[in-house]
């Protein structure tokens, strides 16, 4: 699936922000910018949705002793998202690529208008050789209705651009039987093609402190692909070439695509 055409890889805080120190696993990051890297000089579309704002910025809110409410979250967001994308930028600059910010709402894929002004950004920073770089606009999302949730983001972004491919890099190997840290019999599922109620009863709660996502989250969004003819992975994101350790076999499970999908579409 990884040679796909165009592929979106989303990736969460947990990954990218080191859970002690408060800061981003530089590293690592160097170590994904590689991968994208090289899907692009073989001419893939790789577009990156990434997490990490609100785990960056909530080092200002050190000492609290309390969870952050949501204006405090989106504070931290506002403050997170700048060092976020500095680490995007420089990495992808080692390699003499720029990257494209992109602050995305729910509104901007279902409004007509907004839709194809971001479907002409992502083409054109494809076109002059940056990578778009997408986050949820946290700062202004409807805090019940969309805050906090990639997974769904990155599914409606692979819709809207007609992704072949959506890679979900997380803490997880991929879709367990059962929880693996509770029942030594638990076994991945390396492959769904339909999402049944059974699929749906394997996914457990995500505990994580500052992502919301959890396995709930991941298979509503590979509803969302399969339904729009894309395929979806989820898979461990944490050791160094996450992408290349996938090409090369590491576990994980796939999701294929219901339908046949439409040739690229321009709107
Ligand atoms: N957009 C949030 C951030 O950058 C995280 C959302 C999520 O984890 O799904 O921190």
């Amino acid at each position: 699936m990884l040679l796909a055409r165009r592929l979106i890889v989303k990736i969460g805080s947990a990954l990218l922000v080191d859970a002690d120190t408060g800061e981003i696993c530089g590293p690592w990051l160097d170590s994904l910018v590689a991968d994208v890297v090289r899907f692009f000089s073989r001419g893939q579309q790789v577009i990156i949705v990434t997490s990490g704002a609100v785990a960056l910025g909530s080092r200002q809110f050190d000492g609290l002793g309390r969870p952050l409410r949501i204006d405090e979250k989106q504070t931290a967001a506002a403050i997170g998202q700048v060092r976020l994308m500095l680490a995007y930028e420089q990495s992808l600059r080692a390699h003499g690529l720029a990257a494209g910010q992109m602050l995305l709402t729910n509104e901007d894929i279902y409004n007509h208008q907004r839709r194809r002004n971001t479907w002409s950004t992502l083409q054109q920073l494809h076109n002059v050789g940056a990578v778009p770089i997408i986050n949820e606009n946290d700062t202004i999302a409807t805090a019940e209705i969309c805050f906090g949730d990639n997974d769904q983001l990155a599914a409606r972004i692979a819709q809207m651009v007609n992704a072949d491919v959506l890679v979900l890099l997380s803490n997880v190997d991929g879709l367990f039987t059962d929880d693996p840290h509770h029942n030594p019999l638990a076994r991945l599922v390396t492959e769904v093609r339909c999402i049944t109620p059974e699929i749906e009863a394997m996914a457990g709660h995500s505990h994580a402190r500052y992502s919301s996502g959890g396995m709930v989250t991941k298979l509503m969004a590979a509803k969302t692909t399969m339904d729009a003819g894309c395929g979806m992975i989820i898979a461990r994101g944490n050791e160094p070439y996450p992408l290349a350790a996938i090409e090369n076999g590491a576990p994980s499970t796939s999701f294929f695509p219901l339908v046949k999908r439409r040739g690229a579409s321009d709107t």
